[in-house]
């Protein structure tokens, strides 16, 4: 279990019912209100020393200003993948020395918005207005989707929102190897649940507090086997000395607990992150190996390795997958087209493009019931 040790809440939201049930699953931590926000960030901040660490382990429960789905906002020149971000949660339990939240996040306490039923509502609006387009929302990219999940519901309440919904999925993507609260779900396939996955080693030394591989793979067995859709992500993809051993090993071994007939989507991603996540991850996980390989700046500001190293890791993943099942859908999470073109020999050309391809994928695997 992750170590929590005190709860604040917005006065306002102490009898709605999500925030009932989440403080019952929090036990006895001792809780306050949130008096004011900023001042409570700002003691945070200048009195610890790893402001970062200390805010995974108190949680904030307040209201979000504004709409809580949203765009995934992409990176400029790189080809996205149309997806729709759910905010329920920002960081996360975990402790990825990579993480992206690091630098991104201006918050660093675990901060979960409770107030469910504007999220359906949000999502409900979407689909609503453009019958004719398929959407995929998901709750992974500003947190883990299940780490903590077993405490705030969410799934619980979105997984039977969805299996009703002609032109949505959701996605669960975590590192957490939970499940056991999804199994009795009632999901029509209509929820992927998807895992980040890297070699042993990587997990070991960079992924503090989460699942480890084989956890994660009978986690995600244990879905399979009551007909979840499953996703897997192999990002970051990290070049370190030995990585086809290890990468390979992987991949041979998510196919000793996985059908690739019921995986609906792979992405790759190799290891990127903006100077200023370099330095702060760097200061915070002094023995991080993963920085060492040669790491430039792309149009978009972000580094990322060199486009040859990029391909040859893309290539010989795909060719390893493969091996497995020739039809898998692979996608590259932020590339650009020409990255594509050498992987792949073809290229969607656009986020519209790519989106196509899963409306696509998903009509044929979860519409179709495959
Ligand atoms: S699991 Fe994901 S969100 Fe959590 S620390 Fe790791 S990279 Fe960040």
């Amino acid at each position: 279990m992750f170590p929590i040790k005190q709860v604040y809440l917005e006065p306002s939201l102490e009898t709605h019912p999500s925030v009932q049930r989440i403080l019952q699953g929090l036990g006895h931590l001792p809780r306050a209100h949130i008096g004011n926000l900023n001042s409570l960030i700002d003691e945070l901040v200048s009195c610890q020393q790893d402001p970062w660490k200390e805010g995974k382990q108190i949680i904030l429960i307040r209201s979000y200003q504004g709409r809580l789905v949203k765009d995934c906002p992409g990176t400029r020149d790189h080809i996205c993948c149309g997806y729709k971000i759910i905010n329920v949660m920002s960081n996360c339990p975990m402790d990825c020395s990579y993480c992206i939240l690091q630098g991104y996040l201006n918050n660093p306490f675990l901060t979960l918005y409770p107030e469910f039923e504007k999220v359906f509502r949000e999502i409900e609006d979407i689909l609503e207005r453009h019958p004719h387009r398929f959407f995929r929302f998901g709750t992974g990219e500003l947190g883990d989707s299940l780490a903590l999940d077993g405490i705030v519901g969410f799934s619980s309440e979105a997984v039977p929102f969805f299996a009703s919904k002609k032109n949505g999925v959701l996605e669960l993507k975590t590192k957490a190897s939970g499940v056991d609260h999804l199994l009795t779900l009632d999901h029509k396939g209509r929820t992927v649940v998807s895992w980040s996955l890297n070699p042993s080693r990587i997990i070991e030394e960079d992924e503090h507090m989460a699942a480890q591989l084989g956890e994660r793979l009978r986690a995600a067995r244990l879905c399979q086997d009551v007909g979840y859709p499953l996703g897997f992500h192999f990002d970051p993809l990290i070049h370190y000395p030995g990585w086809e051993e290890g990468y390979r090993k992987t991949v041979d071994l998510l196919f000793e607990y996985i059908d690739p007939r019921r995986v609906i989507w792979i992405s790759f991603g190799g290891l990127r992150c903006s100077p200023s996540l370099k330095h702060v991850a760097q200061g915070r996980f002094p023995h991080t190996r993963i920085f060492s390989g040669e790491l430039i700046p792309g149009k978009d500001g972000k580094l990322r390795y060199v486009k040859p190293i990029r391909v040859e890791m893309y290539q010989k993943m795909v060719s390893w997958l493969q091996a497995y099942d020739k039809d898998l859908f692979i996608y590259l999470c932020m590339e650009r087209d020409d990255v594509w073109q050498e992987v792949f020999g073809w290229s969607p050309k656009t986020t519209g493009g790519l989106n196509k391809r899963f409306e696509e994928r998903i009509a044929h695997f979860v519409m179709e019931g495959k």
